[in-house]
C-alpha cells in the first residue's frame, strides 16, 4: 500500500477537480512532515469527515527566523508517506520550495492582533511565514476542511483570522493535543531534547498544570504565575520566554477569571524551542 505524492500543484488542482466532479468532500492537513501520533490523530479526524484527505508536508522556510532552526528541522519523507498509506489518507502534497516560492514571489499574508505577541513577540516574521503559506496552501488544494492541532493554539487562532479576512471558504478544524505517555506534547522536536531535557520535560507540564488548577479553584493569578516561574526555574529552565494568562476567545491578555472559558498558556526555550499549555476550560469540567 503506498500513498501518492504530488509536487506540482497544476496536478493537485486536477486530482482535485475530477473529485469535485463527482461531488466528493476535501479536507486539508497541514504539515511539516517528521510526522508522529499528533499529526496522525488530525488525519484520522479528517477521514471521519471528509471524502478525500490532503495531508501537505512542506517545511516552510518564510516561518523558520533561524536558518539554523530550518536546516536542523526533521526531514523524513519517505517514513511519512509510510505513516499515512495505512491511513487511507489520499495525496501527499510535498511541494518543493520552488513550486511554493517561484522566482519573484512577492506577497505577504500578515494577520495583526493575534499573531502578536506570546510567540509572535519572540519570532519575529513567523506567523506571517504560517499565513501566507497557508492561504497558498487553501488556496492550492481549495479543501472544503483544514484541520489543526490545538497544541499551536496562537497558530490556530491566526489562521482562523486569516480564512476569515480572506473569505477563503474553508472551515478550521481544531484537534485536541496528543501526549506521550508521560505527559510531554508531541512534537518534530522533541528528537531534538538532549536526553536530560526529555526527561524533565513531562515536568514542565505538570507545574503548568497544578497552578492552572488552582487559578481555576480560585488562586490570584499573579501570585500563582509567579510561583509557577519559581517552580519552572527550579527544574531548571531559567530562559523562560513568557508565562501568561489568555482569553481563549481572542488570546487577549487577562488578569483575573471571571468566567471557565479561559486558557492558559506558556512557551519557554530549551535547546530547542518548547511550548506548552493547559486550558482552564478542561479542569472546571
Ligand atoms: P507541524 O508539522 O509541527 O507544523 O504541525 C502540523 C499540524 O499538526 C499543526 O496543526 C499542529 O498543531 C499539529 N500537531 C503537532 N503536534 C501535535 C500534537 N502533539 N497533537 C495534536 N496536533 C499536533
Amino acid at each position: 500500500m503506498s500513498i501518492p505524492i504530488v509536487r506540482a500543484v497544476a496536478e493537485l488542482r486536477r486530482t482535485v477537480a475530477e473529485w469535485r466532479r463527482h461531488g466528493l468532500k476535501v479536507a486539508v492537513v497541514p504539515t511539516m512532515g517528521a510526522l508522529h501520533e499528533g499529526h496522525l490523530s488530525l488525519v484520522r479526524a479528517a477521514l471521519g469527515r471528509a471524502d478525500r484527505v490532503i495531508v501537505t508536508l512542506f517545511v516552510n522556510p518564510k516561518q523558520f527566523n533561524s536558518a539554523a532552526d530550518l536546516a536542523a528541522y526533521p526531514r523524513t519523507e519517505h517514513e511519512d508517506a509510510a505513516k499515512l498509506a495505512p491511513l487511507g489518507a489520499h495525496i501527499l502534497y510535498a511541494p518543493f520550495a520552488s513550486e511554493m516560492y517561484p522566482e519573484g514571489f512577492a506577497t505577504t499574508v500578515s494577520v495583526a492582533g493575534v499573531s502578536e505577541g506570546l510567540c509572535g513577540a519572540f519570532r519575529q516574521g513567523h506567523f506571517d511565514g504560517v499565513a501566507t503559506v497557508v492561504a497558498k496552501l487553501f488556496l492550492q488544494t481549495g479543501a472544503d476542511l483544514a484541520f489543526f492541532g490545538e497544541k499551536d493554539f496562537q497558530q490556530l487562532h491566526v489562521v482562523r483570522r486569516m480564512a476569515r479576512d480572506l473569505d477563503i471558504p474553508i472551515e478550521i478544524v481544531a484537534c485536541p493535543t496528543v501526549r506521550e505517555e508521560d505527559g510531554l506534547a508531541m512534537s518534530s522536536r522533541n528528537v531534538r531534547l538532549s536526553r536530560s531535557e526529555r526527561q524533565a520535560a513531562p515536568k514542565l507540564a505538570a507545574i503548568l498544570y497544578d497552578a492552572a488548577a488552582r487559578i481555576a479553584g480560585g488562586a490570584p493569578v499573579d501570585a500563582t504565575l509567579e510561583e509557577a516561574r519559581s517552580a519552572i526555574t527550579a527544574a531548571g529552565y531559567a530562559r523562560i520566554e513568557y508565562l501568561e494568562l489568555r482569553a481563549e476567545e481572542d488570546l487577549a491578555p487577562i488578569c483575573f477569571l471571571v468566567m471557565n472559558t479561559f486558557l492558559f498558556i506558556w512557551f519557554l526555550a530549551l535547546s530547542v524551542r518548547f511550548e506548552e499549555q493547559t486550558q482552564l476550560l478542561h479542569l472546571f469540567e
